[in-house]
């Protein structure tokens, strides 16, 4: 079935089409009406003549037939001239012999031939009609008359009349079609103006366009719909618009978030690590050399930890003002985290120019910081790598530029060193450490062991200090001083303590079967409580095991609370709200101020055992360690000694007034076996045997 072409005319063409052909029609059905008058009369007006005539000439030839007078009777017939449509006549005697015959001159040869034996009636044909009529005396006949008119002159008069009717026609037409035109103007005007408007609207995108389309009621309607449909469409559009516009900062907002370090407001490692993989393939494509600097401060820690968080991290904003500034401009530069910054440098760069560059930033970084009233001083160790002169690989590009930083920092810090083959075997270890740590918790290389607490007096094992332990497939037992400060660098001591903490609560859980008074220490690192998010797994453990108030005790470094804000302090509430004991571990080695103890709720002060171990040398180490229990007593809370190795530690920190301690004299870490034996063994003998 073939489908229906759409109609390609506008609807004024179309509508002055149709008036057209109306007007044609009806001009056309009344020239035939006026037509078929005009024959009709014609016809009329024949008949008529014929009747007329041959009553008047028969009623005249009566005498001319009777006396059989030819002459006569041509003389009748002759005066038929004057009649232009007599063509021709002819009487006849009773025998049918004609008497007399009359042809118009100057006409062409008539239609019919005349006959004496017709009947009296009339002849019609497309030339002509032939009247016949019996020519009668006194109702006896006594001849026949035969009259013929012609058609000829009817036709012309019709054919006038026809050529008229089609000037007339004509003339109609030519006025018609200009009416038509504007008829159709005044119906289609409001639906172009609509059509005018709507292609507006498409073309320039603009919703706030209306239609003043009127004219009829109908337009009107459809200019009010059109209208109000637009201005919906406009509120849409606006809407639209401003939803957009959210969205557009939302992801403004949000690319800021994933590539911008708060800090510093310096892009962070996620950045950098795209940025690296760019410089990376740019170097490959263009062969022109681009360089990695790794840079690490020295002495952080140490601002970070006296002059407190705050101070800290506006030291770390200035040294990323300081790096901005010499590289002219943030591109390339990135914090990595706590101390770490990277910079990239790329588009062709040689050795002498990095050398210049780190040199530069040694030089600006170890400039005093300015901190509020304080000044502090860091410096930084730099490490530099050029891709691909010294690195055939995206990751030994990043291990190379890591490696030189640990040269660096090895050197005496304060410096920069670029990579150079055949490192110095501590930096490889560093970096072996590195990557075993992150696998380590995965792999089940940790395991825990666990020192006896016990009550000096009575040597009774009190309770239990969980420490970790590592051991490294190729380098073996690694101790926590070495891997635990790396495994809070990267971040892995998060996973780590969670899982330690289970860990030894779980074993705790056991071992309170036999010693239902046993306590346990944990080491957390400041690492854990940094955020609510890691803070809230170690509160659950503690609620989930169902033990005891302060059965499960936190060991927290000094470091730890130089923080005083109100966060920590929120932070530690909520540990003691969980359950846990909080003490202070390795105490008197980190600060000078005591002026914290009074703001945490600490339940336990561990001596470092380098104060113990002084204790028998000099006076003052006794001094130190005295003091030391005697503020444990002022603040109530209970005073551990570590590293008690002798005897004679033993008894000095029992005179001193400390009744509990650990060390190698009770016994090492034991592994979690040995710890039930151990553990009856104390509860049946009341005292401790080593
Ligand atoms: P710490 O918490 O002060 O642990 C006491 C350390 O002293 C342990 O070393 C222990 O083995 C050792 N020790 C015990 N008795 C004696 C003694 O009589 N003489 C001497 N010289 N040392 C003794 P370890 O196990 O090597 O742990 C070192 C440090 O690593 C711990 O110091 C603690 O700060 C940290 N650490 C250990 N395990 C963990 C842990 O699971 N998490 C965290 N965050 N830190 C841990
Ligand atoms: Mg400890
Ligand atoms: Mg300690």
């Amino acid at each position: 079935m073939a489908a229906s072409r759409p109609e390609r005319r506008s609807i004024r063409r179309q509508l002055t089409d149709m008036g057209l052909r109306l007007t044609t029609t009806v001009l056309a059905l009344l020239a035939l009406a006026v037509a078929l008058h005009e024959v009709y009369n014609r016809v009329a007006s024949v008949r008529a003549t014929l009747d007329t005539q041959t009553r008047m000439v028969a009623a005249n030839s009566t005498a001319a037939l009777v006396f059989n007078n030819a002459g006569e009777a041509h003389e009748i017939l002759a005066s038929l001239a004057s009649l232009p449509d007599v063509q021709q006549a002819a009487l006849f005697d009773l025998a049918g012999h004609p008497v007399a015959g009359y042809v118009r001159e100057g006409q062409s040869a008539p239609c019919h031939t005349l006959r004496g034996d017709h009947r009296p009636d009339t002849d019609w044909d497309w030339c002509g009609v032939v009247a016949y009529r019996t020519v009668s005396l006194h109702a006896r006949p006594v001849g026949l008359l035969a009259l013929e008119v012609g058609l000829r002159p009817a036709y012309v008069q019709l054919v006038l009349a026809l050529g008229f009717i089609g000037l007339v026609t004509v003339a109609a037409m030519a006025l018609a079609a200009p009416l038509w035109r504007r008829l159709a103007d005044r119906l289609t005007q409001p639906l172009s103006e609509l059509v005018q408007v709507t292609e507006r609207v498409r073309q320039e995108q603009n919703y706030r366009l209306r239609s003043a389309a009127s004219g009829s009621m109908e337009a009107a309607v459809l200019a009010n719909a059109f209208n109000e449909m637009m201005a919906q469409l406009e509120k849409r559009d606006v809407q639209l618009t401003e939803e957009l516009d959210q969205r557009r900062r939302a992801e403004v907002r949000l690319n800021d978030l994933a590539y911008f370090d708060n800090v510093t407001a310096l892009h962070n490692r996620h950045y950098f690590k795209e940025r690296v993989d760019a410089a990376v393939e740019s170097a490959r494509r263009t062969g022109a050399s681009c360089a990695l600097l790794y840079i690490d401060l020295d002495g952080f820690k140490q601002v970070n930890d006296t002059l407190g968080h705050e101070a800290g991290d506006e030291l770390l904003t200035q040294v990323g003002a300081r790096l901005v500034e010499v590289l002219h401009g943030p591109t390339g530069v990135a914090r990595l985290g706590g101390d770490e910054f990277a910079v990239i440098l790329d588009g062709g760069v040689t050795t002498e120019q990095l050398e210049g560059v780190a040199a530069k930033l040694v030089r600006a970084l170890r400039e005093p910081y300015a901190l509020g009233a304080r000044t502090a001083w860091v410096s930084a160790s730099i490490g530099g790598c050029l891709f691909p002169d010294q690195a055939d690989s995206r990751e030994a590009w990043l291990r190379h530029a890591d490696s030189a930083m640990y040269e660096a920092k090895a050197a005496g810090k304060n410096g920069w060193r670029l990579h150079q083959r055949g490192l110095s075997p501590e930096i490889s270890r560093h970096q072996q450490l590195e990557q075993g740590l992150r696998v380590a918790l995965g792999d089940g290389q940790l395991h825990l062991v666990y020192q006896p607490r016990v009550d000096l007096a009575s040597g009774q094992i009190m309770g239990l200090e969980a420490l970790l332990r590592w051991h490294h497939p190729e380098l073996g037992s690694v101790a926590p001083d070495e891997f635990i400060p790396i495994a809070e660098a990267i971040g892995v001591i998060v996973p780590m303590g969670l899982w330690m903490l289970r860990e030894a609560v779980q074993q705790l859980t056991e071992w309170r079967a036999v010693a239902p008074e046993l306590h346990l220490s944990v080491n957390i690192s400041a690492r854990q409580l940094t955020d609510d998010a890691t803070l809230e797994p170690i509160c659950q453990a503690m609620r989930d095991s169902g033990l005891p108030l302060h059965a499960v005790e936190l060991e927290l470094t000094e470091s730890l609370l130089v923080d005083r804000s109100p966060t920590m302090l929120a932070r530690l509430a909520t540990l003691r709200d969980a359950g846990f004991g909080l003490a202070i571990d390795d105490f008197g080695i980190g600060y000078s101020s005591l002026a914290y103890l009074d703001s945490f709720p600490i339940t336990t002060l561990k001596i470092d055992r380098a104060f113990v171990q002084a204790m028998h040398d000099t006076a003052r180490g006794k001094a130190i360690a005295r003091a030391i229990i005697a503020i444990g007593q002022a603040l109530r809370v209970e005073v551990v000694a570590e590293g008690i190795e002798t005897q004679a530690d033993a008894d000095l920190l029992l005179r001193l007034g400390c009744r509990r301690g650990q060390g190698y004299w009770y016994s090492p870490p034991l592994a979690a076996a040995e710890v039930g034996p151990r553990l009856a063994q104390s509860q049946r003998e009341g005292r401790w045997q080593s």
